[in-house]
């Protein structure tokens, strides 16, 4: 049995003041939650925000992260960084990174080994773009952002690791794929996983729909057999809307 997993990528949104005033919010209002909450706040507002978390059941996530421990990489942020002022999440691949700062499947790879190496939990997104679909190519593009992403992963470092499916034309447009289309592709990633490691690892992984979830369709999406959670965009920065979504089984 899976736990459901909940969480909130705030993108480039809110101050340091309006994410702790948030963060308070979200402290307050999701105590009786039973999922596991993750919230992901801009860099600038880490330590702030890991403070009013400290004690509570919502994990600190950052929504990046460099592909080196530390030197000469003007304007990047490592995971010693990260680690260092509580975070206990990545989120890495996101389709923005990919497609707006042109991240290669190499180069999340490399992120992705070095946040576990240094024990964070790491959430990886995959997904395909509309003409990808259109094309019938989608399994094709997620298996390939899977292998090589995971590339070099150790079995024993999957219990921290959330496969995030997020596809690319549901992101922030008011698109969501159907219960029924996620399903199925999260049924591929666990055949993917399955093949890569072991059925069981696949079993036992998270999977995580992406793409406008809203307090509305989070129910049905949870329902179904291979989704095990949502990340959370434009509906994980108000308290009206996330809320709902991280009680969603309440
Ligand atoms: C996201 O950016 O990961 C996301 C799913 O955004 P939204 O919920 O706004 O579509």
């Amino acid at each position: 049995m899976r736990t459901p997993y909940l969480a909130g990528n705030w993108k480039m949104h809110k101050t340091v003041s309006e994410s702790v005033e948030f963060a308070q919010e979200l402290v307050r209002t999701l105590s009786s939650s039973r999922s596991k909450l993750m919230v992901a706040p801009a860099f600038l507002s880490l330590p702030a925000v890991a403070a009013v978390l400290q004690g509570s059941k919502i994990l600190l996530g950052a929504q990046n992260m460099a592909p080196e421990v530390e030197g000469a990489h003007t304007g990047e942020v490592s995971v010693r960084m990260l680690t260092d002022v509580g975070v206990n999440v990545v989120i890495l691949g996101h389709s923005e990174r990919r497609h707006s700062y042109l991240e290669s499947d190499e180069l999340v790879n490399r992120k992705v080994r070095l946040a576990l190496e240094y024990g964070l939990e790491v959430i990886l997104c995959v997904g395909e773009t509309i003409e990808e679909r259109e094309q019938g190519r989608v399994e094709e593009v997620v298996g390939a952002q899977l292998r090589e992403g995971l590339d070099q992963v150790d079995a024993r470092q999957l219990d921290r690791l959330t496969i995030a499916y997020e596809p690319v034309w549901a992101i922030g447009t008011g698109k969501t794929a159907t219960p029924e289309d996620a399903d199925a592709v999260h049924a591929y990633v666990r055949t993917v996983i399955g093949a890569m490691y072991s059925p069981d690892a696949a079993q036992r992984l998270s999977i995580q729909y992406g793409g406008s979830v809203k307090p509305t369709n989070v129910k049905e999406l949870m329902a179904m057999e291979n989704i095990d959670g949502a990340l959370v965009g434009g509906a994980s920065l108000a308290i009206e809307s996330f809320a709902p979504i991280a009680l969603f089984d309440a």
